[in-house]
């Protein structure tokens, strides 16, 4: 019998391939097969009973840190096991394995490092960024998530750290919406850092100087969108969790020549616009009626902002009347026209109106339906501010979307308690179900998951060209779609996570049907098009 199987590996190799390996459920005539019977134990297992051992495992642990580094080891030696595991549950080890847990990870990376993942490129390979990514074993690479490190979660420049967000995402794509993770390749562009405490520790591993910026950086990003084309040419790439003097610029420059996105930007705001297609469905209002008022004007912010004037537009809104009925109030107060602060990106929502320096008298003086927080700074939807916006709504929305949950401008409690019950609550971080005379309440979480794997799995399983805004309305319409009545009535406005596979794959039926509809996709648009995304994704189940 040969010790090689259908990849021409060797039996031993097979079992540290984390695609093939088995472990200990490879059957006995496999292992005849292989040549690799007297390398395990003799029992041979199920994929359910290697299940029920890692949730046994997890379960003798005492601390997510530990958990994240036993599924991260899982994933390096037996993947399908890892995705059997994720899949299984994915509401359970969606925060295992990527936030909270996995900023923890990234701020320890150099001191707990282990099996290598993805690709590392640093600017010292510039010119040779082609020859680096050869490097990578799969020849067909559709997904990269990209990131600098420079801006990890609300963590900081964590340099090379920040690898932990590209791998943690990319098996969000997988778990959450079945893209086969064959396919996907996790990369940090290695720039240097800015964070002393990194620059100064003997363990870590990233390049030993502070940020390239300006000309150098822009033609290392140009130099490596290109290497990606040449080599990957059917290939979407996400860029995540750069800083904004990075993110914005380096969309604007991509987004309409290659197949392109950047999640912090535009997964976020078409979570909120979820949000808020889910909560008209609550208050049975239209989009086109409603005001929002942000506390906060950075990039979260205008970001929501602008999908949601875009989709107002849609629905038939004069594009700057749409924008009119979205305001900014950030630190230095109102957005109005005389201020002489604002970027160009924030312009187009400055009110022509006197200023304001106090978030309630803006909410008098806009009479805005919603208020969604993107300020990063806690408690500041206090209760003058709830109640200012009870006593102008019927069913005020209330959306404290900064992160984590020691940040939110608001708890659910607080929102519900203040409100009367009439609140339409979702928040950036979980949580828990809120009990008030009686009526339990369920807040939902505005997490980008509902949209990110879904996206991808659309533009991997029709091949998609570009990544359109529009793209990113039809998925957020789509995912307020899969919440049904009974969901409603609790007060949550997103998907159970539970049924974060099913939601996802009817989100990307709907994207994959839009990219057909535009002429974007590169593979023949079939008859059934969710039959096409069911088939396409990935299953952890042990090929024979
Ligand atoms: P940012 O730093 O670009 O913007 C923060 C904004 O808040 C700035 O405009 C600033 O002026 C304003 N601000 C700060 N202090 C303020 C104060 N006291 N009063 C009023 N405004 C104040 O940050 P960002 O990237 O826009 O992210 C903002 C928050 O949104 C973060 O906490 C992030 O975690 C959260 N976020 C949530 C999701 C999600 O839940 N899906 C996604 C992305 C971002």
């Amino acid at each position: 019998m040969s010790a090689s199987d259908t990849t021409g590996r060797d039996g031993h190799a097979l079992l540290r391939d984390p695609r093939f390996n088995k472990g200990s459920a490879f059957s006995e005539a496999e292992r005849r097969r292989y040549g690799i019977e007297g390398l395990l134990p003799v029992g041979v297992a199920t994929l359910d009973l290697q299940v029920a051992r890692i949730h046994e495992e997890l379960s003798n642990l005492d601390n997510d840190l530990q958990k994240y580094l036993l599924l991260s080891d899982l994933q390096a030696r037996n993947e399908t096991l890892f995705y059997a595991v994720l899949m299984g549950d994915p509401a359970n080890f969606m925060p295992l394995v990527y936030t909270p847990t996995v900023g923890e990870a990234c701020q320890k990376f150099d001191h707990i490092f282990r099996a290598p993942r993805g690709l590392y490129l640093p600017i010292t390979a510039k010119g040779r960024l082609k020859e680096l990514l050869g490097h990578w074993p799969e020849k067909d690479v559709r997904f990269i998530v990209v990131t600098d490190g420079e801006r990890i979660l609300g963590l900081g420049d964590l340099g090379v750290g920040g690898m932990g967000i590209p791998v943690g995402k990319l098996a969000l794509y997988t778990a959450c919406a079945g893209v086969p993770p064959q396919y996907c390749l996790p990369i940090t562009l290695d720039v240097g850092t800015n964070t002393h405490t990194l620059l100064e520790d003997p363990l870590y591993l990233g390049l030993r100087q502070n940020r390239v910026r300006g000309a150098e950086y822009d033609a290392f990003i140009e130099e490596f969108v290109q290497a990606v084309q040449d080599l990957y040419p059917r290939c979407c790439i996400q860029w995540e969790d750069f800083a904004n003097i990075n993110a914005v610029p380096i969309l604007e420059r991509y987004r309409d020549k290659v197949c392109t996105y950047n999640d912090d930007i535009q997964g976020t705001a078409a979570v909120a616009l979820a949000g808020m297609y889910g909560a008209l469905r609550i208050s049975g209002e239209k989009l086109t009626d409603q005001r929002f008022l942000f506390l906060g004007g950075g990039s979260a912010a205008t970001g929501i902002a602008e999908l949601i004037s875009e989709a107002m537009a849609l629905e038939g809104l004069d594009i700057t009347a749409a924008r009119g009925r979205n305001a900014l109030f950030d630190i230095n107060g109102l957005m109005v026209t005389s201020r002489t602060d604002l970027a160009g990106f924030q312009k187009p929502f400055a009110k022509d109106m006197p200023p304001i320096g106090n978030f309630v008298e803006a909410i008098k003086a806009l009479k805005p339906t919603g208020i969604i927080g993107v300020s990063t700074v806690p408690k500041l939807f206090n209760q003058a501010v709830i109640e200012a916006m009870a006593e102008i709504n019927d069913r005020p929305i209330i959306f404290p979307y900064s992160n984590p949950t020691s940040r939110s401008e608001c708890t659910a409690e607080e929102a519900y308690t203040w409100s009367k019950g009439r609140a339409i609550f979702a928040s950036g971080s979980p949580f828990p179900p809120v009990h008030l005379n009686g009526q339990t309440f369920i807040p939902g979480q505005g997490n980008n998951v509902y949209i990110f794997p879904a996206l991808g799995m659309a533009v991997y399983a029709t091949e998609a060209k570009r990544v359109t805004e529009a793209m990113f309305i039809v998925a957020a319409k789509a995912v307020a779609e899969q919440v049904d009545q009974q969901t409603l009535d609790s007060g949550l406005i997103y998907p159970p996570q539970s049924r974060m596979l099913a939601t996802s794959l009817h989100v990307a039926t709907r994207v994959a049907e839009y990219i057909f509809d535009q002429g974007l996709a590169r593979v023949e648009r079939p008859a059934d098009i969710g039959a096409l995304i069911r088939s396409r994704a990935y299953k952890p189940v042990y090929s024979d």
